[in-house]
């Protein structure tokens, strides 16, 4: 396998998005970085200059000015990746970035690798694991909360949690180790049904941190909520207008909406997809069969369903007992929002609706009317589903869910074989394993090839 970072090299990259724009900053790690800046450089000696400070001059090429630039001194370890870092602040034009980091790799550095800055700061000790997967989540958070998340994150927050499950293992280890050895002697230091119950936390514990995993849904764009109601009732009216644009075809014909539609809209700071379905109604027709089908797909994958229903219209007591069905049949969440409010509604369709016993919803789609308080509606639902986890670290990334997921294994095992009075040195095994997979999140006892699947998910210059 290749080496995650050949530490002799200097590596540079373009640090901010590549595009035209008023600055952009290109940045050198590497222990020549200031060597190699400052012999493209005319302004000060770089190579004197005291780290954090700032430089005003020129990079050249062959005595040809590419630009003028601000350079930024930060020296071993006090840098982002531990090593001595070079930023250079010029004119955000694809052709000068080209030229000056042409010109630095002819000067003796190389192209860095994706991630491989966040790579350095993680080998140099600068962070663990999870925080360095943190500058991938915060470069790509969706949302207020997402964002702030990944700052949690970044400053800690779940190593600090995971830190903290490592102990009490490694204290129930260490107790139990304890306990082999006085085992001659008939002193019984781990009283059995002292540490049932402790592994019972620790698995609680882990679970908790597992099922924080759906909160991340709030903020990584991965919420869907689905549309559906009888055809006609206005579903493609309703996306469009929570689009604010004609994105899905509305028809006068009952059901043209034979495909599904996604669109992601912003609600409240969060991103969410709403997911446009085939009209649902009792039907022979193959095609359309096919679309209701594919309609009950996408209800059974969503976080909260939106049941239209037109308001004017009239349903005989067969249609009525269909969406009676229909709803009883789904686990999701479900509002039903009765549409078209802006002309004469017919009253036993409201009463009907409201009997339903869901929380409803009335709007016109096509005016836009109501649409605020049925987003609200909507993220009140949201909300009350995450609301253990609101103000706690949560785990944002599958990969931590994966290996939380055999931690509790282990932990599980570990409890089943102090009940059946198995030997303590077997079970140690188990918890060491879990120690092992927790250092797989912070980093301590990760495998080359995971890093490299980590990081060359981020982008370059990261
Ligand atoms: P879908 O089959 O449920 O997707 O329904 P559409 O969105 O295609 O709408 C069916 C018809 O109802 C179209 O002619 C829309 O213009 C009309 N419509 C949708 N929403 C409203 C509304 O709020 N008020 C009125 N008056 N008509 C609406």
């Amino acid at each position: 396998m290749t080496k995650l970072t050949d530490f002799g090299q200097t590596i540079i990259a373009l640090a901010t998005a590549l595009g035209t724009g008023s600055i952009a900053v290109v940045r050198l790690s590497g222990k020549e970085a200031r060597h190699i800046v400052n012999q493209n450089f005319v302004g000060t000696d770089i190579t004197r200059a005291k780290p954090n400070t700032i430089h005003y001059g020129s990079i050249v090429d062959d005595r040809i000015v590419i630009d003028e630039v601000l350079v930024s001194i930060f020296q071993e370890p006090n840098s982002y990746t531990g090593e001595n870092v070079v930023e250079i602040s010029c004119h955000a034009n694809p052709i000068i970035i080209d030229r000056i980091i042409s010109r630095m790799i002819r000067s003796g550095a190389s192209h860095a690798k994706p991630g491989e800055f966040t790579l350095r700061a993680f080998i140099n000790g600068k962070i663990d694991l999870a925080q360095a997967e943190a500058v991938a989540s915060l470069i790509s958070a969706k949302s207020a909360s997402g964002l702030s998340q990944a700052i949690n994150q970044l400053q800690g927050g779940l190593s600090d949690k995971i830190n903290r499950l490592r102990m009490t293992i490694v204290d129930l280890v260490s107790l139990m180790e304890i306990d082999l050895d006085f085992s001659e002697e008939n002193i019984e230091i781990a009283a059995p049904e002292k540490l049932v119950e402790d592994f019972q936390d620790l698995i609680s514990e882990t679970n908790h941190l597992i099922e924080s995993y759906n909160y991340a849904k709030l903020f990584d764009g991965s919420l869907k909520i689905a549309l559906i109601g009888p055809p006609n009732a206005g579903k493609s009216t309703l996306l469009n207008s929570f689009l604010g644009e004609e994105r899905a075809i509305t028809s006068e014909r009952p059901g043209t909406t034979r495909d599904t539609i996604h669109e992601n809209i912003l609600i409240d700071n969060t991103w969410i997809k709403l997911v446009d379905t085939a009209g649902l109604r009792d039907t022979r027709n193959r095609l359309e069969l096919e679309g209701i089908n594919r309609a009950h797909a996408q209800v059974s994958e969503s976080d909260l369903v939106l049941y239209v229903v037109d308001l004017t219209a009239t349903f005989s007591a067969r249609e009525k007992q269909y969406i009676q069905n229909t709803l009883n049949g789904i686990k999701q969440n479900i509002i039903v929002v009765g549409n078209k409010i802006d002309i004469a509604t017919n009253k036993h369709t409201l009463s009907f609706i409201t009997s339903l016993g869901f929380p409803v919803a009335e709007i016109s789609a096509r005016n836009k009317t109501g649409l605020t308080q049925l987003k609200k509606q909507i993220m009140d639902i949201i909300a009350s589903g995450f609301e253990t986890f609101k103000d706690e670290t949560v785990i944002t990334s599958l990969r931590h869910r994966d290996i939380l997921s055999r931690v509790k294994e282990n932990l599980y095992r570990a409890k089943k074989m102090v009940e059946n009075n198995t030997g303590f040195e077997c079970i140690a095994i188990d918890l060491r394993a879990a120690l092992d997979h927790l250092g797989e999140i912070t980093g301590e006892t990760v495998a080359d090839d995971i890093l490299n699947r980590i990081f060359s998910g981020f982008c370059i210059g990261k």
